[in-house]
């Protein structure tokens, strides 16, 4: 009898550890023959214009291709490259290579949702789940009971629901059959831009798994940082302030339960505090906003969100790259969106500050926002970008009225010294203490002395806060109202 033979179709999984597909396929003494596919449709435009996969992510996706490539070669196989559509590529190589079965892991959302259909129209697919920390067969509700609120999901799995082992890594892998195995695209042939790091880039992520967990083991093991994480995680400037493991996670090059273990074993071996707890309820926000697009399907991509509120959204253009680019005259805002323009990252007290001043201070459509996240971040996860800023619009789940971020006072009290504004606006760095937080406040006298002339130097505010909180509030509920 000839051995059967599965394709593991990688996406957004680009490891080894932890891989149920590539762990039941050698179960089934199959030989495995992993794929990768560069999407011309990933690389293509959103709806406003903006590059789908910009350079930071583009680049960190091709270092984590060649990764995991790498890897399988060291267990004695190797990865297919291809660059086109998966579903014609899968088509070819099934015929080619007489695949019986695809296996892969799944996703949620439609673009991904679709490319699956055609493809299974054509060949026999299983597809399996190991984007969360909980699998879905393990929540105490059904995906379509999903609470509306986050706190309700989080105590409802802390108390009922299950967190499975990770599958074991890999001893050796089977040889794959005669077949060319491409090789990886250059910036060119995607058509996008090599990425131009701004200089006062603090940290450059490395794609790949190798990376994800030589950064897990430094975050929590060599420099010990986990027992802080919840007194440091609000932190905007520092490399460990936070895990900064996002990017790994988004490509599938870092496990959420390998993660899980690893917070067990430090609890073991080091300290359990709130720290440890308090970095698990981070991933509980990730496994929820996955669940509830797969709860709420395309709404989650509507201009009127999850909620269905239709709000007249501005799209001003101006203004929008004045947010674009930084200059908005409200330094906490501008440092972050030049932050993100630099290193296509951006802590998550930075995002939650710009995305309110887009929608609650310009009123600007929330797309343009999510849409240039989605261009930008090094870390773009569809479900977490979506969810975030349907949820930061008013427009999402657990949605409670209208909400905004006090600019200046987030500003005060979660970079007391302005250290992060001086890193990330230079031309500021001149204005001493706590006057950094809010120049339009500055005298006359004082602009002269720190050479700081708004308007000039530094632009004036693009709005008056409250004004502009104001008007917004009352299209907001006037909005609402009509629903
Ligand atoms: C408007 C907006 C858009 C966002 N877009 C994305 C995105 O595209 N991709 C993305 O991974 N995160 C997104 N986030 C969530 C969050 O900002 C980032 O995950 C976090 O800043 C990454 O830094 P870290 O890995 O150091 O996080 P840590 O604080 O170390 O948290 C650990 C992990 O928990 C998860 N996590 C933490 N906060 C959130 C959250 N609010 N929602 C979902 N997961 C979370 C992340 O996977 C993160 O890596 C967004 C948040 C906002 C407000």
């Amino acid at each position: 009898m000839t051995q059967q033979r599965i394709l593991i179709w990688y996406r957004n999984d680009l490891r080894i550890h932890d891989h149920e597909p590539l762990y039941q396929a050698l179960q089934e003494k199959a030989q495995v023959i992993p794929l990768y596919c560069f999407n011309p449709r990933q690389f293509g435009q959103t709806s406003y214009g903006f590059p789908k996969t910009g350079s930071f992510r583009t680049q960190f996706i091709l270092e984590s291709v060649a990764n995991l490539k790498s890897s399988l070669q060291q267990l004695g196989s190797d990865l297919i490259i291809r660059h086109g559509e998966p579903e014609k590529i899968i088509f070819e190589l099934a015929q080619l290579l007489n695949i019986s079965t695809v296996y892969y892991h799944q996703e949620v959302t439609s673009e991904e949702l679709a490319v699956e259909k055609v493809i299974a129209k054509n060949i026999s697919m299983k597809g399996f789940w190991g984007t969360t920390l909980y699998h879905p067969d393990d929540l105490p509700f059904e995906i379509a009971q999903l609470p509306e609120l986050f706190t309700n999901f989080r105590k409802k799995v802390e108390k009922d629901g299950y967190i499975r082992q990770t599958f074991p890594f890999p001893k050796q892998l089977p040889a794959l059959p005669e077949i060319d195995v491409g090789k990886m695209p250059t910036f060119e042939e995607l058509g996008v831009a090599s990425p131009i790091f701004d200089p006062k880039a603090t940290i450059i992520r490395q794609g790949g798994e190798a990376a994800g967990l030589t950064r897990l083991n430094d975050y929590f093991f060599s420099k010990d940082q986990l027992k802080v994480y919840k007194e440091t995680r609000n932190g905007m400037l520092e490399v460990d302030d936070s895990s900064k493991f996002s990017a790994w996670l988004s490509a599938g090059c870092l496990s959420p339960r390998y993660i899980y273990e690893q917070v067990q074993k430090y609890e073991s071996e080091r300290i359990k505090n709130d720290s440890t707890y308090w970095l698990i309820f981070e991933l509980l926000w990730r496994d929820y906003f996955r669940f509830i697009c797969a709860k709420h399907g395309n709404k989650v991509f509507y201009r009127s969100g999850i909620q269905g509120i239709d709000i007249p959204w501005q799209e001003d253009w101006t203004r929008f790259q004045i947010w674009q680019e930084g200059k908005t005259g409200y330094p906490l805002v501008d440092a972050n969106m030049r932050e993100l323009l630099g290193t296509g990252f951006m802590s998550n007290r930075g995002r939650q500050n710009v995305a309110s001043f887009l929608t609650k201070n310009l009123g600007i459509n929330w797309l343009l926002g999510t849409e240039w996240f989605e261009s930008m971040l090094v870390d773009y996860d569809v479900c977490s970008n979506w969810g975030n800023w349907n949820y930061t619009a008013g427009i999402g789940n657990d949605a409670r009225g209208f909400r905004y971020f006090n600019i200046p006072k987030q500003s005060r009290y979660y970079d007391p010294n302005g250290d992060y504004l001086r890193y990330w606006l230079p031309e500021l760095a001149s204005i001493p203490g706590d006057k950094i937080h809010e120049p339009l406040k500055l005298t006359q006298e004082e602009q002269k002395r720190y050479g700081v002339i708004l308007g000039v130097d530094y632009p004036r505010p693009v709005v008056d806060f409250f004004k502009s909180i104001q008007n917004n509030e009352a299209i907001y509920n006037a909005a609402l109202s009509r629903k």
